[in-house]
C-alpha cells in the first residue's frame, strides 16, 4: 500500500483563506482589524524566522501585526512591563512571546502574565486547564492544527486508538486531550514507554512529536493507519548541506500507513494558520461576537 500525502500546505492556506474572510467581516462590524502582537527577544536565527514569517501570515489574512524586538540583554521586569502593555491594548487581540527565552527570563513566570483572553498560543495554564476539562479554550496551535488534518482525512475520530509519542506542554499533552475530545482511545508514549513499537503498532493514529529524526520505524505502523509527523529536525547530508525529516521514517511508513503528513509541507504550515485562527477567535470573544465558523 502506498499512503496518501496529507497535503498540510494546501490545508492551511485553506484556513488561512478562512481567517481572512472572517477577519474582514470582523473589521466591518467593529471598525478595527484583528491585530496579533509578537514579541522576539534576541537574535536566535531559527526564532526570527518563525516570528517574520507570522507577521508576513498576518498581515496576508488582513489583520494587523505588532512587532516588538528586544536585545538579548532584556530582563524579565522588562518584558513583563511589555506583555502588561500589551495586555491593556484594545487593538491587541493576539499576544505571541516566541520561546526560547534567554535564560535570565523565566518563560514560566511570562506565560502567565499573558492575558488568558489574549493567549494565542495556549500556554497559559488557564488554557491548558480549560482545555483539560472540556470548557471552552485557546488551543495550542501545533496540536490544533495536527486535529485539523486529522478531521479532514478521517471524518469522526471516536473509537480509534490513537497513540502519541511525546509528553510537551507545547504538543503532546494538549493533542493527546483533544483526541480526548473526539472520543479517541488514547495512550500517551514518552521517553520511558516500554516497548514502544509495541505500542504505536495498535494505533489507528500515530501522533509523534519527540523532535528525534526519523525514530518511529516502518514496521511500527499498523497498516492503514494515519500518521502525523509534528517533528522538525535538520540533519546533516552527504554535500555537507542540511535537509529537514521528521520523527517519522517516511519513505518507509509511507508503504504501510493509509495516509501520512510529509516533513516538510505537512504539520509545519497549520500552525501558523491555527495562530491566525486562535487571533481571529479571541478577537470575536473580546468583542463579545460568538465564535466565528
Ligand atoms: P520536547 O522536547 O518538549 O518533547 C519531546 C517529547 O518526546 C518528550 O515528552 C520526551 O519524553 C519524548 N521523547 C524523547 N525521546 C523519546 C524516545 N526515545 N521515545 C519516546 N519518547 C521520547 O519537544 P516538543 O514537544 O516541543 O517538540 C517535538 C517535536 O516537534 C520537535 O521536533 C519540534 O521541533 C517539533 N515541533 C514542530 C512544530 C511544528 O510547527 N511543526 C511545533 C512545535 C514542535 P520525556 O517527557 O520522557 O522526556
Amino acid at each position: 500500500m502506498t499512503a496518501k500525502i496529507i497535503d498540510g500546505k494546501a490545508a492551511a492556506a485553506e484556513v488561512r483563506a478562512r481567517v481572512a474572510g472572517i477577519a474582514a467581516e470582523f473589521a466591518r462590524t467593529t471598525g478595527r482589524q484583528p491585530g496579533l502582537a509578537t514579541v522576539l527577544v534576541g537574535e536566535d536565527p531559527a526564532s526570527a524566522v518563525y516570528v517574520r514569517s507570522k507577521g508576513k501570515a498576518t498581515s496576508e489574512a488582513g489583520m494587523a501585526s505588532f512587532s516588538h524586538k528586544l536585545p538579548d540583554t532584556t530582563s524579565e521586569t522588562e518584558l513583563l512591563h511589555l506583555v502588561d502593555q500589551l495586555n491593556r491594548d484594545d487593538n491587541v487581540d493576539g499576544i505571541l512571546v516566541q520561546l526560547p527565552l534567554p535564560p535570565q527570563i523565566d518563560a514560566s513566570r511570562v506565560i502567565a502574565a499573558i492575558d488568558p483572553a489574549k493567549d494565542v498560543d495556549g500556554f497559559h495554564p488557564m488554557n491548558a486547564g480549560r482545555l483539560a476539562t472540556g470548557l471552552e479554550a485557546l488551543v495550542p496551535c501545533t496540536p490544533y492544527g495536527c486535529l485539523y488534518l486529522l478531521k479532514q482525512e478521517l471524518g469522526s475520530i471516536a473509537g480509534k486508538e490513537a497513540v502519541v509519542i511525546g509528553r510537551s506542554n507545547i504538543v503532546g499533552k494538549p493533542m493527546a486531550l483533544l483526541l480526548i475530545g473526539e472520543s479517541a482511545t488514547v495512550t500517551v508514549a514518552h521517553s520511558r514507554t516500554r516497548d514502544l513499537p509495541d505500542v504505536v503498532r495498535r494505533a489507528d493514529i500515530v501522533v509523534a512529536a519527540v523532535g528525534r529524526p526519523e525514530m518511529v520505524k516502518s514496521d511500527w505502523i499498523k497498516p492503514g493507519a494515519t500518521v502525523i509527523d509534528v517533528g522538525i529536525n535538520r540533519v546533516p547530508t552527504e554535500d555537507s548541506k542540511s535537509r529537514l525529516v521528521g520523527d517519522v521514517d517516511f519513505a518507509g511508513a509511507s508503504e504501510r500507513a493509509g495516509a501520512i503528513t510529509p516533513v516538510p509541507g505537512g504539520v509545519g504550515p497549520m500552525t501558523i494558520a491555527m495562530l491566525l485562527r486562535n487571533t481571529v477567535v479571541a478577537a470575536h470573544r473580546r468583542a463579545g461576537l460568538s465564535d466565528p465558523k
